[in-house]
């Protein structure tokens, strides 16, 4: 191959992948808000509507600007196909309701986000749909939970709060070993940093609201992976049920592309120095950031991803009033708990994102009262240490 056709490079295609120009010429992408559109004849919208030709219907599963975001993350993750969805929740239901039916099983870390865990657990199971929490980084456990009926397994890597990493390789080999689709929450890491399908996972998962955007403005998620599987059951199920992404929030996400590899890098170095500065603070107990070689999966970690990510959570030995002290005295920081933006925001998750787990749920997951999470963003680092200083003294 020449160089002139062989694949572009990430960067790339981050910014150029899936633009598709319209007569005006317009050089940034254009918005489409539009519900519907208009066909040339009776007979043209019936070829349109039964599928006969490509184009665009209506805007629940047909829209030039959404089109164009889901083109441009397949690209980024290497995939066939994208749907993006009304948010990351949606899109992780739109994948368990596209492709499960009542009677099926799932396994699923017991480290991921705290709405997953509350879908799995009071939501399909109304369907019939059973699901078994297991330990992220005990393969033997993802084995032994793993049932005739499992069709799925579904993991987070790294996990939120606590960056636990999940050997997506060897999840990937069991779960086809057993006819099983592996699904990885990639939100933490985007494509920029780590790429499942090439490490043998069968769909990714995104909340596009978090580094995608990277500057906090709109909710937003995708579902990424095969023809097959994506194109058909998941689709099918967005075009039917309708948890559909706006034009407006696909623009958005689809301009946060064009820089998400420099966001993640500079995310990256900054939350690297955070956690390699909270290490040597008096009061913090233990830190959580792959980056840091007393990580437990910093190996794993270095194999399968090109960065650690932006998230640090670290645990205070004088417990909820130690953090909510420590948070209160921020004044850079935002209390909220979103993350992947360029403003810092910081956490206590056992009060908040983990609040409407039972305290045994939140003590099976790691989720102590002292855990503090930093989603590291663009300021100067300076400012940040001098920040969380203030509430550690
Ligand atoms: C935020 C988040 C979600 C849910 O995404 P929404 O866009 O808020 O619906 C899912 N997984 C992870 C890891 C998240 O951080």
């Amino acid at each position: 191959m020449s160089e002139t056709d062989s694949t572009p490079g990430f960067d790339t295609l981050a910014v150029r992948a899936g633009q598709h120009r319209s007569a005006e010429q317009e050089h940034a992408e254009a918005i489409f808000p539009t519900s519907s559109y208009v066909f040339e004849n009776a007979a043209a919208a019936a070829a349109r509507f039964s599928g006969e030709t490509p184009g665009n219907v209506y805007s629940r599963f047909t829209n030039p600007t959404v089109r164009n975001f889901e083109q441009r993350l397949a690209a980024l993750e290497g995939a066939e196909r994208c749907v993006a969805t009304a948010s990351g929740m949606s899109a992780i239901y739109a994948t368990c309701a596209g492709l499960l039916s009542g009677g099926d099983h799932i396994v699923s870390s017991r480290s991921v986000f705290g709405s997953t865990t509350l879908l799995f657990d009071n939501y399909l199971r109304k369907f019939g749909i059973d699901t078994t929490f297991v330990a992220q980084n005990d393969l033997a456990a993802w084995e032994r939970a793993i049932t005739p009926q499992t069709r799925l397994l579904f993991l987070e890597t790294p996990s939120n709060p606590l960056t636990e990493i999940a050997d997506i390789a060897a999840l990937a080999e069991l779960a086809h070993a057993n006819e099983c689709l592996l699904v990885v929450d990639n939100c933490f890491c985007t494509p920029a940093l780590q790429r499942p399908l090439a490490l043998g996972a069968d769909i990714v998962i995104h909340s596009a609201t978090k580094y995608l955007d990277g500057q906090g403005r709109c909710v937003g998620g995708a579902v990424v992976g095969s023809e097959a599987v994506v194109g058909a059951g998941v689709y099918g199920f967005l075009r039917t049920c309708g948890p559909s992404m706006s034009p407006f929030n696909a623009w958005v996400f689809l301009k946060g592309l064009e820089t998400l590899s420099l966001r993640m890098q500079a995310h990256c170095r900054a939350a690297g120095q955070l956690a390699e500065w909270l290490e040597r603070q008096p009061g913090v107990a233990r830190v959580y950031y792959p980056g840091l070689p007393t990580h437990p999966q910093h190996d794993l970690a270095a194999r399968q991803q090109s960065g650690f990510g932006g998230i640090v959570s670290f645990d205070l030995a004088g417990g909820q009033a130690a953090a909510w002290r420590l948070i209160d005295a921020t004044r850079i920081c935002s209390i909220t708990a979103n993350l992947g933006d360029t403003k810092t925001t910081i956490t206590h998750p056992a009060t908040t994102t983990h609040g409407r787990l039972t305290p045994e749920q939140r003590n099976t997951s790691g989720i102590s009262d002292g855990l503090v999470r930093v989603a590291v963003g663009l300021e100067n680092i300076e400012d940040l240490c001098a920040d969380l200083a203030r509430g550690l003294n």
